[in-house]
């Protein structure tokens, strides 16, 4: 099998497929107060596509898939799909979530062949992590974190997106946590995702300067594990969890990147700031065979760009924002 390169020699062989664009938080950074316009469902994939388009990928030598959305636990019966992949081969699953409706389906997950999870949670603060997500939500994430370690999801990823002046003030919190329980706390740069398009480069925070700070409280070692764009560290003094960050805007892995996306839609694209997709839900209603699908996909990638350039002279932000392409 010829594996799915692009012009540049990158593989693409990680695979994003948002399974729904609605959402049961609203969080500043990704959505306006107001909520979007949800697609009609009939423009959403179903599980039995989802597969077969996954199949196609899985043909092209992809293995690796996470789940997202929107908020993907919004999906009844999310667990089937994960059960129809995984015996479409697929043999590295995992999801990311705001880990709202966790606690209850995790189990099921788990037993169905989802085996990692990370879940969004951008303050240990009640208060702030309200303010955060529009949705006052703390204690049912804590819950659905337990539920995911209970059901041997691991490790554990808490994502956070750290923003000037809103929580950059709990970086050491969050390695204390990570230190506590095992899990791994990433730090994410803030993307110009938001719908609301208020994004400003200051309020981005280096994750060198993340890094610092918590090597500061709690020196650490570089894994190297290199598997993920994620930059994973280990505590010095051998305690348990690990802190990552991911220097999208500041230090963007680009050059490396072999992640593509599948949109909720079924629109595919080759980068989360791509300017166009391909209608993969179009090919495939239209009677398409996974062979003209493949074709189509190949083609995609092969016209994949450098990189995003967010903050270079003639940067276009995407249409959609961050809840409708998947994080
Ligand atoms: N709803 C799920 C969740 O929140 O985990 C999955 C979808 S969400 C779009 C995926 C990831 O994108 C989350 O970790 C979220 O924090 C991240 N994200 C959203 N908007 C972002 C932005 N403007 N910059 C950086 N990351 C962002
Ligand atoms: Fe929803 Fe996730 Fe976006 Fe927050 S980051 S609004 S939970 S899609």
């Amino acid at each position: 099998m010829t594996p799915l390169v692009d012009g540049f020699g990158r593989v693409a062989d990680d695979l994003r497929v948002s399974v729904t664009d609605r959402c049961n938080f609203r969080c500043t950074y990704c959505m306006p107060a107001g909520g979007l316009e949800w697609l009609p469902r009939s423009e959403v994939l179903t599980f039995e596509e989802i597969t077969r388009i996954v199949g196609v990928f899985v043909g092209l030598g992809v293995r690796t898939v996470r789940l997202t959305g929107g908020e993907p636990l919004l999906r009844r019966d999310l667990h089937e799909l994960v059960a129809q992949l995984s015996a479409a081969g697929v043999n590295d699953m995992s999801m990311t979530t705001n880990g709202f409706l966790l606690a209850a389906k995790a189990e099921a997950l788990a037993a169905a062949g989802l085996r990692r999870i990370n879940v969004s949670v951008d303050s240990l603060l009640r208060h702030r992590f309200a303010a955060m997500t529009r949705r006052d939500a703390f204690d049912a994430v804590m819950e659905g974190l337990r539920a995911a370690e209970r059901a041997g999801m691991a490790p554990v990823k808490l994502n956070c997106v750290v923003i000037r002046g809103t929580n950059d003030d709990e970086i050491v919190d969050f390695a204390r946590f990570a230190r506590t329980t095992g899990y791994e706390a990433r730090f994410i740069e803030y993307m110009p995702l938001d719908a609301d398009e208020g994004w400003q480069r200051d309020q981005v925070v280096p994750s060198e300067e993340v890094l610092a700070t918590v090597d500061r409280a709690y020196p650490l070692v570089a894994t190297g594990t290199g598997i993920e764009p994620a930059q994973v560290y280990r505590f010095a003094d051998g305690a348990p969890g690990s802190v990552g960050v991911i220097p999208s805007v500041t230090a963007p892995f680009c050059a490396s990147c072999n992640r593509v996306r599948i949109t909720a839609d079924g629109q595919f694209r080759t980068c989360l700031f791509s300017l166009g997709e391909t209608d993969l839900r179009g090919m495939l209603r239209a009677g398409a065979g996974d062979g003209e699908i493949a074709e189509a996909i190949r083609h995609a990638v092969a016209g994949k760009w450098a990189g995003h350039a967010i903050g270079a002279a003639g940067f276009t932000r995407p249409e959609r924002s961050m809840s409708m392409i998947g994080g």
